[in-house]
């Protein structure tokens, strides 16, 4: 290819990147909601998208097979970042990695040095990086959605998970008792290709860097 591909995941980031998109002056050929293609045209010649799940945005720009891409800082921290360059918040599909539990769980007991905790989650990583510091044993078992079932069922004793609005952990009588971090998208650039296409990829971050800012 010798454009430049952006690799982004349907729903909430690829509906918030779509302004962006547009002061950059690029619009999709195709809305990926509707079509079944995994590679969308844009008005540009030189700029396609592909569709791929979030979790492997960081995957195919490391390996090259886009020269951009865009992912939760979630993601990100899980991959570890290697070959990425990271140049920009872009400030988009905001919330924040939690730790919940069962309303009336004492998680404060649990959670005291000496202590032994379960834990369930997509965010291995992150979730031993949080506990490390604590003092404390915790067994993590790793699960790919649908987290906020495991301390209902007795799988977990809390989990590690994202929240925005706090809904889906109300409706399952659950409750955060600890914020891990905010999380926010970020552009990511192959660092091979921001070398080797620099005049197409360096004027790409640009533009994103004008529309965040705008
Ligand atoms: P699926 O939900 O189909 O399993 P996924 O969880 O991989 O897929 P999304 O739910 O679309 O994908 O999440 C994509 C990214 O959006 C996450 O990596 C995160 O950065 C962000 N995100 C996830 N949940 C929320 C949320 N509730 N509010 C805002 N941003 C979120
Ligand atoms: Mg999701």
């Amino acid at each position: 290819m010798t454009g430049i591909t952006l690799a982004l995941s349907k729903g909430r980031i690829f509906d918030e990147t779509l302004p962006l998109l547009a002061a950059a002056g690029i619009v999709p050929a195709d809305d990926p909601e509707r079509s079944r293609k995994l590679i969308i045209a844009t008005n540009r010649p030189d700029v396609r998208l592909v569709i791929v799940r979030a979790t492997d945005t960081p995957t195919y720009v490391q390996y090259g097979a886009a020269e951009l891409g865009i992912a939760g800082k979630d993601v990100l921290l899980e991959h570890g970042g290697a070959g990425l360059y990271q140049p920009l918040d872009l400030g988009i599909a905001r919330c924040r990695l939690c730790v919940a539990v069962q309303k009336g769980f004492d998680y404060a007991a649990a959670v005291r040095p000496g202590g032994r905790i379960r834990v369930a989650t997509k965010y291995i990583s992150s979730a031993k990086a949080h506990f490390a510091g604590k003092g404390m044993h915790v067994d993590l078992i790793k699960l790919y959605g649908s987290m906020e079932l495991a301390p209902l069922v007795g799988l977990a004793d809390a989990i590690v998970d994202l929240v925005s609005s706090g809904g889906t952990l109300k409706a399952n009588n659950l409750e955060e008792v600890e914020e891990i971090m905010p999380i926010s998208s970020r552009l990511i650039v192959n660092q091979a290709a921001l070398k080797l296409k620099h005049d197409l990829v360096q004027p790409m971050i640009d533009a994103f860097a004008a529309a965040v800012r705008a």
